[in-house]
């Protein structure tokens, strides 16, 4: 089964996570402070995309309301073959699996890949994003030139539940290639590109193995609950796992 580059960075943090959002879906509780900042996330990729002036959307909706991907890839086709600076949702699938890049922008004979977040820092789950979009990309042939974040370069007070190192501070800094103001929104520009290189050699490693997750017959992986629960994200599974961890111990006792 192919999939998608949040499958993959749910599948690299717990495999059951992965497992049990492919075949239990309605055992997920999605706290509402989380669903709130997903929601704020998403405000911020959609103010982002004219940072580099004029650009052009992918996104299409089948009748439904759901994601048209094969209208997507089609029109990302068409907009590469007509030399298009900035694609936004560019969308691409190797063996099915699928990602849908936030910015892609031509520079010189290649391109430069960006995503989008709303943080602060680049903490080690953006690069496992953008490992997994690199690998798609270069398999599809597309001529990457770098790899870059697009974080906030907004001063708060607020705890960010995402920084995850002074280490992540300094490399902000050390790779903060452009600071760019719009709307008053305040974007900065962070290169990893060495750092998601790297990455995409664990995205080939488990990619096709996370794929069988998702198939209708495959097993669910045998998790404990841990550490692993809470980081990178908090899992919304968490609930039933600690309860089925109760029921498994009375059934032994
Ligand atoms: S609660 Fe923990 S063990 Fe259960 S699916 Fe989530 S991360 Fe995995």
């Amino acid at each position: 089964m192919p999939i998608s580059k949040t499958d993959f960075v749910r599948g690299l943090q717990c495999e059951k996570m992965l497992w049990l959002d492919a075949h239990c879906p309605h055992l997920r509780i999605i706290p509402p402070e989380v669903q709130a900042r997903l929601d704020k996330g998403n405000e911020f990729g959609d103010k982002a995309m004219g940072i580099f002036g004029e650009f052009v959307e992918t996104t299409s909706f089948k009748e439904d309301g759901r994601l048209n991907y094969s209208a997507m890839l089609a029109k990302t086709q068409a907009l590469l073959a007509s030399g298009e600076n900035v694609i936004c949702e560019a969308a691409f699938s190797w063996y099915g699996n699928y990602c849908a890049v936030d910015i892609l922008r031509k520079e010189g004979d290649g391109y430069a890949l960006y995503e989008v977040k709303n943080s602060p820092i680049p903490a080690k789950q953006f690069i496992v994003d953008l490992g997994f979009q690199r690998l798609i990309l270069r398999k599809c042939g597309v001529p990457l030139i770098t790899s870059k974040l697009i974080l906030s370069d907004e001063i708060t007070e607020e705890k960010n539940p995402l920084s995850n190192s002074a280490e992540n501070e300094k490399q902000v800094e050390q790779g903060c290639v452009e600071r760019i103001e719009k709307d008053g929104i305040r974007f900065k520009i962070v290169d990893v590109d060495k750092a998601a290189k790297l990455m995409e050699r664990t995205v080939e490693k488990h990619i096709f193995a996370f794929g069988k997750l998702k198939r209708k017959d495959a097993a669910c992986p045998i998790v404990g609950v841990g550490a692993h629960c809470e980081t990178p994200y908090p899992c919304w599974y968490i609930q039933h796992c600690k309860a089925q961890m109760q029921t498994n111990t009375s059934n032994i006792e």
